[in-house]
């Protein structure tokens, strides 16, 4: 499986390049912005764009999808949890003082255990929220696009509008640290990991998992 990212605009987000060798057939993750540097990455790839697939809908991971959109022809895919966030998209603009993008059309909501094929390839749809009401990790083999959930030292907010703490231990702590130890971590912001080194240094996902055995 090929993965390639690119940091785009203000808040460093991670977008993901991911496709299937064997067929050309390719994705692409979270197209926060530079959307012509990420189809110019997919080129060098060989991979032809039919599937966007978006984590969830934070202005930073859904900037560059109706570009991405108009320009691959690609089907779109959101968790059906974050259809009121993608609603809001230009509110989520107008209250952080951001440039509001052109509204994505999402052409397929999909919901927890459901499966997105790439060519040979299949992500499990795991649906994590608390970062975001709807948030969802694909799930490829050993590679997990997690979005803003488990990150290298750190794990995603979850004090902006429709964030809960409660969920959010329990998705990382119940899903994401439930992946294999050697699951690679592809996050929405920094860079990649894996489900063994977070588990033993990741001074958040030790404190949840502590709070998870109290409870
Ligand atoms: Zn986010």
């Amino acid at each position: 499986m090929i993965i390639e990212s690119l940091v785009v605009g203000p808040f460093a987000e991670n977008s993901y390049v991911v496709g299937d060798p064997a067929t050309g057939e390719g994705a692409l993750v979270d197209p926060g912005g530079d959307v012509g540097d990420l189809l110019d990455l997919a080129k060098k790839r060989k991979l032809r764009i039919t599937k966007i697939l978006i984590t969830h809908a934070h202005w930073d991971h859904v900037y560059g999808v109706a570009e991405a959109q108009r320009l691959t022809k690609a089907e779109t895919i959101l968790p059906e949890g974050e259809r009121r966030m993608i609603e809001r998209l230009r509110e989520q603009s107008l209250m952080f003082g951001l440039p509001v993008p052109e509204q994505p059309t999402i052409d397929t909501w999909v919901k927890e255990g459901d499966v997105v094929k790439l060519g040979g390839l299949e992500f499990r749809v795991l649906i994590v929220p608390g970062h975001s009401p709807g948030h969802a990790a694909y799930v490829c083999g050993l590679d997990a696009l997690s979005g803003d959930t488990l990150m290298a030292g750190s794990v995603g907010r979850t004090d902006l509008p429709g964030g809960s703490l409660e969920q959010f231990v329990d998705s990382i702590t119940r899903k994401i640290m439930a992946l294999p130890d050697d699951t690679r971590i592809h996050p929405g912001h920094g860079p990649s990991t894996t489900v063994g080194e977070e588990r033993e240094t990741n001074p958040f996902v030790l404190e949840m998992m502590a709070m998870r055995g109290r409870r």
